[in-house]
């Protein structure tokens, strides 16, 4: 199972991922978690990724490319992949036809979460996440058991630093342009269902589920 999630930042995508990749076991490949991860542990990545992210901006194709190529020929990828937030250019998506074509790996389907863009600014400042094991919440939508403390492991929840409204605002504004063409792309390519978005947490992975369950 070949997956892509798209949808602009706040629309759910992770939350969904989480759900996909339990039930159906597939690694989940967020390149925006990889980059926070490099960014954490200090490596070139991180540092080449670090000045883009924080003013809200892409990081460059190459370096984005770079990475998912390794990532997508690790053997856990042999049975499926869920890519979240990548590709997020035409040159990203192209790249990853021709990968995917030498992987002999086509898409099954590009999963589009679809929400209002202006429902997304409230439901992103809100949102808060586990430095531990990146699960995620909303203060109001989605909130955990203890306020500010992850339901997994009790760590204290905190804000990423791209979530806060400076910089959030300008993350819709950058993802509005890059989202459209993409969303183009793959409708001409056959590969693309979208699903509302605005709707509860459960009912958006029962209207995913279906569709995977047709695979
Ligand atoms: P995300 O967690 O997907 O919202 O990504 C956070 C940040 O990581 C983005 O604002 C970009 O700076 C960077 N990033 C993640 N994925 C990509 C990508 N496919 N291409 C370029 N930059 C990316």
């Amino acid at each position: 199972m070949n997956l892509i999630l798209m949808g602009l930042p706040g629309a759910g995508k992770g939350t969904q991922a989480e759900k996909i990749i339990e039930k159906y076991q597939i690694p989940h490949i967020s390149t925006g978690d990889m980059f926070r991860s490099a960014i954490k542990e200090g490596t070139e990545l991180g540092k080449q990724a670090k000045s883009f992210m924080d003013q809200g901006a892409l990081v460059p194709d190459e370096v984005t490319i770079g990475i998912v190529r390794e990532r997508l020929g690790k053997s856990d990828c042999q049975n499926g992949f869920l890519l979240d937030g990548f590709p997020r250019t035409i040159a990203q998506a192209e790249a990853l036809e021709e990968l995917l074509t030498e992987l002999n790996a086509p898409i099954d389907y590009v999963l589009h979460v679809d929400v209002p863009q202006d429902k997304l600014l409230d439901r992103l400042t809100g949102r808060r996440i586990c430095p531990e094991c990146g699960a995620t919440y909303h203060v109001i939508y989605n909130p955990p058991k203890v306020a500010d403390t992850c339901d997994n492991d009790g760590a204290r929840l905190i804000q990423r630093e791209d979530d806060r409204r400076e910089t959030v605002a300008k993350r819709i504004e950058v993802n509005v342009e890059q989202t459209q063409p993409l969303l183009d792309f793959y409708q001409t390519k056959g590969y693309l269902v979208t699903v509302n978005g605005d709707q509860d947490i459960s009912d958006v992975f029962e209207a995913i589920d279906q569709k995977l369950q047709t695979l």
